[in-house]
């Protein structure tokens, strides 16, 4: 099953977590991949949603990101960016930016984009294509 990345900033952590508790229903069939800090953060907010959490960002997490769009198993991206405060991790940033334009993925760097983003319908698209794919397997 492929996976909607969510990843914010530590300026944006709060902004995250309140969009994604307000699609929790929209996204509770979801398969999540977070960056650590970030997945504590949607965890805490939203137990019941389905979140894997990868390393924290500044420790390789954008980057084991990164590696799965290349491996394409994300759909989408939201990533909350902090535009104000430079990170030593800029490059791992970029990096993961880079590799979702290449692969033509989803991404959102701000809550109006994601916004646009995943209530086009998108979700339940991306939903409807495991379901078939599920099937596909079993017949
Ligand atoms: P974090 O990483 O969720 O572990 O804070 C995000 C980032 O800074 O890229």
């Amino acid at each position: 099953m492929r996976q909607l990345a969510l990843i914010a900033h530590d300026a944006r952590k709060d902004e995250l977590v309140a969009f994604v508790e307000a699609r929790a229903r929209m996204l509770a069939d979801a398969a999540i991949v977070c960056t650590g800090t970030t997945g504590g953060r949607i965890e805490q907010a939203c137990p019941d949603l389905r979140i894997e959490r990868v390393k924290s960002g500044p420790l390789g997490g954008d980057q084991q990101i990164g590696a799965r769009i290349a491996e394409g198993r994300i759909w989408a991206v939201i990533f909350f960016v902090d535009p104000l405060t430079p990170m030593p991790h800029d490059v791992d940033v970029k990096a993961l930016m880079r590799l979702a334009s290449v692969y033509d993925i989803p991404l959102a760097l701000n809550a109006s984009t994601a916004a646009l983003v995943l209530d086009s319908g998108l979700v339940e698209r991306e939903l409807a294509r495991d379901r078939e794919a599920g099937e596909g397997v079993l017949s």
